[in-house]
């Protein structure tokens, strides 16, 4: 493809063609390249064996997007949220399991860098910040450490509703962990695992505003990995259950201060649609599929041409207009986003999510169903896409049906409003 002047790049990006900084269209074109030469080929492996992407990493941390999002200033690539929505979802077209796993990696980098920032801390807690974040950032560029975000349990919890049940309870130089996590990605992958827990001040109020946001190194003494993990879609991601046991991890692990995790998920909703790219970049996929295999043009497979029937073209059409919505609310909501956003601006954020885990499967599913019987066979990509999509309305806090429940409320009642 000739180079395209509004962005500069010689292929479409997932997040579809709009004007692009000089770093997110270098970021962007080393993310498909790396994308297209590597990840595609091997992503049907790690989904047949349930493995962890090792060999990605190993590529990711060489091109430098382990620190994608840590700042300049840190020796990171200073990535802005924008920017990381974009190359996540070119990552995401190639393979999903290393994107939705790399966000949770970036996500730590994230909540502790751009969300923070934006966060009212006071004098004493944002020198304290900035004293940890610099070992955790140190970690990630000198060392290439990788971190994974459990804090999913099984209970109201992940979903917001209720307070965290693993506990941290404040001893001397640190802090004893204990509980248990479910649906860990990077189960036996991650260096550091970034935990949601609770303050236990030894009463029997845990208090959701005591959210703790802690680093546990794998090596930790008490920490342990269990579980069989052979699921639908996803299979790469390897989310497995955690437990621990008295686990001892020193003040310098405390990802943020006291009482800063809830004021940011309060102040920063746009932090919990990160986990949409990946599902964009697979509806790409999908579509990208379907026009290669109707074309016959898929590299080892016959050269059958579908092409010439209207019902063909139809569902291709079908699939175009879907794909141009998601792109467009994707593109507008990672645009708007900021902390503190209007109640207009939050509306089409969780509008913007819904549609596009709920989108991503729409089109994977009409992609099997326009190529046909041939198309999905385990040999090629469209049956993976297919599974993997339908696993990111399932995603907590903002799954699609917590969306819905959000939208609906949040319309009609306006904050502490109550019927009589
Ligand atoms: C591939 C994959 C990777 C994942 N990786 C991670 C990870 O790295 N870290 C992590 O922490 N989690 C991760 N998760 C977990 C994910 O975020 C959810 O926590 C998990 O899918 C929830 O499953 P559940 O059956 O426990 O949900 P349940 O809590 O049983 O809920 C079932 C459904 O009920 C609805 N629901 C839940 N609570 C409420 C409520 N209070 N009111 C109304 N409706 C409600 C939701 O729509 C939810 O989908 C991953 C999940 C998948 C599938």
């Amino acid at each position: 493809m000739p180079i395209n002047p509004t962005t500069g790049l010689d292929f479409s990006p997932a997040v579809g063609d709009m004007p692009l900084t000089p770093l997110q269209a270098e970021l962007l074109a080393k993310a498909h390249a790396l994308g297209r030469d590597k990840f595609a080929a091997r992503a049907a492996q790690w989904d047949r064996e349930a493995s962890f992407p090792f060999a990605n990493y190993d590529d990711l941390r060489e091109a430098g997007f382990l620190k994608l999002c840590v700042p300049v200033s840190h020796g990171g690539l200073g990535a802005d949220y924008a920017t990381y929505m974009m190359v996540a979802a070119e990552v995401g077209r190639f393979c999903g399991a290393t994107a939705l796993t790399w966000n949770m990696h970036i996500c730590s980098t994230m909540w502790t860098g751009v969300l923070a920032d934006g966060i009212p801390m006071s004098e004493t807690e944002r020198s304290e910040h900035a004293a940890r974040r610099e070992l955790h950032f140190q970690r990630i560029v000198n060392d290439g450490a990788v971190y994974a975000q459990p804090f999913s349990e099984g209970s109201a919890a992940a979903a917001g509703k209720a307070p965290f049940g693993t506990t941290a309870k404040k001893v001397d130089g640190g802090w004893l962990i204990n509980g248990r996590k479910i649906f860990a990605s990077l189960s036996g992958a991650a260096d550091f695992y970034g935990v949601l827990c609770t303050e236990d001040k030894g009463d029997e109020h845990p208090d959701a505003r005591d959210t703790l946001y802690i680093s546990v190194p794998a090596t930790a003494e008490g920490f342990a990995i269990s579980g069989e993990w052979d699921p639908l879609g996803m299979r790469g991601t390897v989310s497995r259950n955690l437990a621990f046991k008295d686990v001892f991890v020193s003040d310098a692990e405390q990802l943020m201060p006291r009482g800063i995790y809830f004021k940011g998920a309060q102040t920063w909703p746009a932090m919990f649609f990160t986990l949409s790219p990946t599902y964009l970049g697979i509806a790409n996929a999908a579509y990208d599929f379907t026009v290669q295999y109707l074309r016959g043009e898929v590299p080892g497979e016959p050269p059958v041409k579908r092409r010439m029937y209207p019902t063909k073209q139809i569902a291709v059409a079908q699939m175009r207009i879907q794909l141009e919505n998601m792109r467009s609310i994707f593109a507008r909501a990672i645009q708007d986003a900021k902390p503190n956003p209007s109640k207009d601006e939050k509306m089409r954020l969780y509008a913007a999510h819904y549609s596009v885990m709920e989108g991503a499967n729409d089109i994977a599913r009409l992609a099997i169903r326009t190529c046909g019987g041939q198309s999905m066979m385990k040999h090629l990509p469209l049956e993976r896409l297919y599974r993997d999509s339908r696993c990111g309305a399932l995603m907590l806090p903002w799954t699609a049906e917590l969306i819905l429940d959000r939208m609906g409320r949040e319309t009609l009642y306006e904050s502490g409003e109550k019927d009589d």
